[in-house]
């Protein structure tokens, strides 16, 4: 038996749900499937993430991430007050610890400016008057930075998709897709589906659902774990906004942040340590079929060997507490090991290129009926709504509907 329906979105996370909602939204009444192989929504990169509602400091002036993060900051928090889901707009402080990072400061500062973002300027008394735990010598105060649980907002979106008439299987793990000229079939372990259209927002399995579709993907996604520790709850107040370090600018996504969440607890993470399993939450998960794909793929070695020092200073931080403690230490002096208590880490989806390179901006794959996300790391969470747009759109354009 084989179900009919207009668009198969594969993918239970906040990118699948922001995109079968606004496919319904711009296509009332067609019928609109989503298949999510574990049993509730937001059970991976989505769920296990800092929460930020980031405001677009870092990203290349012009990119997508640039462009849909500033979008998708304003997004996130119209769907939160429409719907009444808790979000705080904390704010988000970068610190600079020395010379250096004072000097790398002004870089970023400029970022802000090209990116169109408000932001203060900070000198070491007002950083110290806005956070009297930590320690800088300059900083910049970013006041749209927010805080969120996007498993809050994947919940929202799926039960909106339901009562709007879409579907939303779960335990429906896609296994097999087949394009036809004017179909396409997607079959899970119980059931064969046909669609108009197929969109697959599948975060750690992107590349797998390119293989599926016949395509060889000119990427592959390696998975790195970012682990967090969480602090006690007497420091739930130590911090009254988010605070950053002032990354290097070649390692952008490297740096542990003390991060409040919107349950009111404070984190310290994440790191980002090579993990040897997709979806390997603990330090000792093995996947021999992940790990056999990765070392056969002349792009790992070659990323590997780019990033040689920060990875095995990742990687020594990972094992040892005494080294993670010291990156939070810089900015604020007054925690111990006995603070970092045993938090759950997350699993990043990063598409790495045969040339070594990480995929840097988010990537789409088209094929005639299909749309594969391919790239989709941090802000993607931020920016849901408007990458959610831009597929429908590319839907729309196409006059597949
Ligand atoms: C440690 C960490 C911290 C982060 N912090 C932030 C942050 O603070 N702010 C921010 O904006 N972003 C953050 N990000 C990034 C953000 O979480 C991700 O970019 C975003 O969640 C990606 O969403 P997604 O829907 O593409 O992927 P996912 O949430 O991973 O969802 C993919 C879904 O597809 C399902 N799936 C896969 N294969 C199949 C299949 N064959 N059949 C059926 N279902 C399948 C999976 O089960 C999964 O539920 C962080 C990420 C990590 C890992």
């Amino acid at each position: 038996m084989q179900s009919s329906f207009d668009f198969i979105v594969i993918g239970g996370g906040i990118l699948g749900l922001s995109t079968a909602r606004q496919l319904q939204q711009r296509f009332p009444g067609k019928r609109v499937l989503v298949l999510e192989k574990e049993n509730s929504p937001a059970q991976h990169q989505t769920g296990h993430n800092s929460g930020v509602i980031h405001a677009g400091v870092y990203y290349t002036p012009g990119s997508m991430k640039a462009r849909f993060c500033k979008e998708g900051n304003e997004a996130t928090k119209a769907f939160c007050r429409e719907h009444d889901i808790p979000f705080d707009e904390c704010g988000k402080l970068l610190v600079a610890t020395n010379e250096l990072e004072l000097e790398r400061m002004q870089g970023l500062i400029g970022r802000c400016a090209e990116n169109e973002l408000p932001i203060e300027v900070l000198n070491a008394e007002q950083l110290k008057a806005r956070e009297p735990n930590i320690t800088g010598v300059g900083g910049i105060f970013v006041p749209s930075t927010g805080i969120v649980s996007y498993t809050r907002i994947c919940e929202k979106m799926a039960e909106l998709v339901a009562a709007d008439g879409g579907e939303v299987r779960y335990d429906a793990e896609v296994r097999n897709i087949r394009e036809l000229a004017d179909s396409v079939e997607v079959e899970t372990e119980q059931e064969r589906f046909a669609g108009n259209f197929m969109v697959a927002c599948a975060g750690l399995m992107s590349d797998r659902i390119v293989r599926m579709l016949g395509q060889v993907p000119e990427f592959k996604i390696i998975p790195f774990r970012g682990e967090y520790f969480l602090l006690p709850p007497q420091h739930n107040q130590i911090v009254n906004h988010l605070i950053y370090p002032i990354p290097d600018p070649d390692l952008p996504f490297l740096g542990v942040h003390l991060t409040r969440m919107i349950d009111g607890t404070v984190t310290v993470g994440p790191n980002a340590v090579l993990a040897f399993k997709r979806e390997g939450y603990r330090k000792t998960d093995i996947s021999v079929r992940d790990m056999a794909e990765m070392l056969t793929y002349p792009g790992l070695l070659k990323m590997l060997a780019r990033n040689l020092k920060p990875g095995l200073v990742e990687m020594k931080n990972s094992l040892f507490r005494r080294g993670y403690l010291e990156q939070v230490r810089k900015y604020c002096p007054q925690l111990t090991l006995d603070d970092l208590r045993a938090y759950p880490a997350g699993v990043r989806a990063q598409a790495v290129a045969r040339d070594g390179s990480l995929v840097d901006d988010f990537l789409f794959v088209n094929t005639e009926r299909a749309l594969v996300v391919c790239n989709a790391p941090s802000p993607a969470a931020t920016s849901a709504i408007p990458i959610g747009a831009h597929i429908v759109d590319q839907v729309a354009e196409r006059g597949i509907s």
